[in-house]
Formats: structure tokens, C-alpha cells, sequence
């Protein structure tokens, strides 16, 4: 018997990156999943890589949407329980920097941008929350969060309301698994440094291939990342797998596992400490 037989998860954001490789991870120890994001046609793609990796057609069930929208929550919910019966596991993946609609950076981005940041970074990990609650009660089941080391302590001048979204996301997890803890749900997260994504193409406006070098760029510096690379998702899907699974990980109630290579135990002057013993 797989670490995820008989196991029901909802993955949200998985049309890409890191909920893509998350799914197909846990469909391939056993889970039946449901897959979900915006885009129909990477969905497929998605369903594709996973019955390319051996996961049974039954297995795998497609919702497309808008994950800020309540119709589509309820929709997720609603459909994975036709299909599958029960609720397992939720991975609250889905999100984004979303870029400021007239370029702006900083603390002069928009209100609008902040608001639809945490519609998505957030809010909607509120409702997907309280909405798979009863069924995860049933389960016994788990829920992981994903925030990113955007939430700080570094400071993250460029795109302020994502960090504070994430930083508000980290605090919801705390709350939330103290709360939900009695009912026999657990709630983790995981925070990832820079993985190789479709992240950078969505909050950074960089094509395929720039979005590439820029990955491949940063992972050379090892005063950003001591591991001396970039992520791939299935690093990340790794460790979601492991706060999903209550075998593994029974004991850990809200806490963040931070999987990045190093780069938040490193501060701006390690990279010039050579440099300034031979200046004094
Ligand atoms: P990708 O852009 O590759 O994937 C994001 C996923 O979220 C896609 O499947 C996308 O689907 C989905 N999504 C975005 N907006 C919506 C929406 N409104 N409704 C439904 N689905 C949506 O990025 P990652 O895999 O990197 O991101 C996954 C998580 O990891 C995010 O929460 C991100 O903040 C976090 N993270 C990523 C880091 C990185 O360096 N990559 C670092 C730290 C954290 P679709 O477009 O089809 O809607």
C-alpha cells in the first residue's frame, strides 16, 4: 500500500508549478485528486502528466476556475465529493504576486492590487478553509498552506502586499490549526524560497525563457541561495507531501517548514566579509 491510498486531495493552483508537481506526487503514492486553476488547458497538461506517470483516469478529477470565486469553491468541493466521496487533504496552493495595474512599485502600489493580493493570497485560503472543514472533521484530515519567505522577517520592497499577504497567511495557520486542532484537523504550511516556476512569468512579467534565466541567474548566487540553486517544484511538492501525511508528521500543529535553500539565514554582509576584514 502507497504513503496516499485511499487518501482524497484537493490541490488548488496545481495547472503549474509547485500544486502541479504536488499532485502529481500524492496521485502517484496512491491519492485521487482534484486538480484545479484557471487554465483549461494546462489542467489537462496536468491530468496528461499524471496518467503519463501511471495514475488511473479515476483517480484524477479536473475543476477549472477562479479560486477567489465562492461558486468555484463550492463548486470544488462540491464535485470531489460527488466523485470521490470524501475529503482528505486540502492543499491551499493557489497564489501570486499580482502585478500592479499601472507598474507601480513599492509602497506606492494600488490599493486595487493590495485588495486582489489578498483575495487570492488570502481570503481565499479563509474560504476554502471553512468550506472543506466539516468534511475534513469527518477525515481526521490535513491541511497545508502555502506562504513563501517573502513574509519576512526581510523586508520585501518590491511587491509589499504579497509579503503581507503571506505574512498574514502564516498567522491564519497558527490560529486556524489551534482552532481546528480538537476536531482532529491539522494545519501546516510550507514556505519556499525562489523554485523554478511559472511565478516569476506571472509576477514578474517575464517570458518562458526569461523567466528561466532569471532562476538560473539568482540560483548561481550563493550569497542569495547557499544551496547554490533554484528549487524545482517536486522539492516543494516533497515537503507538502510530508505535512500531509499524518504518519510522517502527526505531531506538527501550525507550523511553517521554510524550504529555501538557505536564503533566510543569510543577511546582506556575509557576501562582503572578505572584503571588509581587508578594508579595516
Ligand atoms: P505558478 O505560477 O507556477 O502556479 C500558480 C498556480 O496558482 C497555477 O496553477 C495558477 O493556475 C494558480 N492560480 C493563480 N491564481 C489563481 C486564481 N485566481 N484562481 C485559481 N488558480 C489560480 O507558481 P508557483 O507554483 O510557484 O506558486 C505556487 C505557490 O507557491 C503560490 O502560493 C506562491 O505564492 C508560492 N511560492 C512560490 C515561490 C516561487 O519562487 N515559485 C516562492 C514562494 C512561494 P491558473 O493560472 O491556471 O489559474
Amino acid at each position: 500500500m502507497s504513503r496516499f491510498t485511499d487518501k482524497v486531495a484537493i490541490i488548488t493552483g496545481s495547472s503549474n508549478g509547485i500544486g502541479q508537481a504536488t499532485a502529481r506526487l500524492l496521485a502517484s503514492e496512491g491519492a485521487k485528486v482534484t486538480v484545479t486553476g484557471r487554465n483549461a488547458e494546462r489542467l489537462e497538461e496536468t491530468k496528461n502528466i499524471l496518467l503519463g506517470a501511471g495514475v488511473p483516469e479515476g483517480n484524477v478529477l479536473v475543476v477549472v476556475g477562479d479560486i477567489t470565486q465562492e461558486s468555484v469553491q463550492e463548486n470544488l468541493i462540491k464535485s470531489t465529493l460527488d466523485k470521490f466521496g470524501k475529503i482528505d487533504i486540502l492543499v491551499n496552493n493557489a497564489g501570486a504576486g499580482i502585478p500592479d495595474a499601472q507598474g507601480k512599485s513599492g509602497v506606492n502600489q494600488s490599493i486595487d492590487t493590495y485588495h486582489k493580493t489578498f483575495e487570492l493570497n488570502v481570503q481565499s485560503v479563509i474560504e476554502m478553509t471553512q468550506k472543506a472543514r466539516p468534511h475534513l472533521a469527518k477525515t481526521q484530515g490535513e491541511i497545508v498552506n502555502i506562504s513563501s519567505i517573502g513574509a519576512g522577517p526581510a523586508a520585501q520592497v518590491a511587491s509589499p502586499y504579497y509579503s503581507i499577504a503571506k505574512a498574514a497567511l502564516d498567522q491564519y495557520t497558527r490560529t486556524a490549526a489551534i482552532d481546528l486542532v480538537p476536531e482532529g484537523i491539522r494545519v501546516n504550511s510550507v514556505s519556499p524560497g525562489a523554485v523554478s516556476t511559472g511565478f516569476s512569468a506571472v509576477s514578474r512579467g517575464l517570458t518562458e525563457e526569461k523567466s528561466k534565466a532569471f532562476y538560473d541567474y539568482l540560483g548561481a548566487q550563493r550569497e542569495c541561495i547557499p544551496r547554490g540553486f533554484c528549487a524545482v517544484p517536486e522539492d516543494i511538492a516533497k515537503v507538502i507531501a510530508f505535512l500531509a501525511d499524518r504518519n510522517a508528521s502527526n505531531y506538527i500543529i501550525g507550523q511553517t517548514i521554510v524550504a529555501d535553500g538557505g536564503t533566510s539565514l543569510i543577511l546582506g554582509a556575509h557576501a562582503h566579509g572578505a572584503k571588509m576584514m581587508q578594508a579595516v
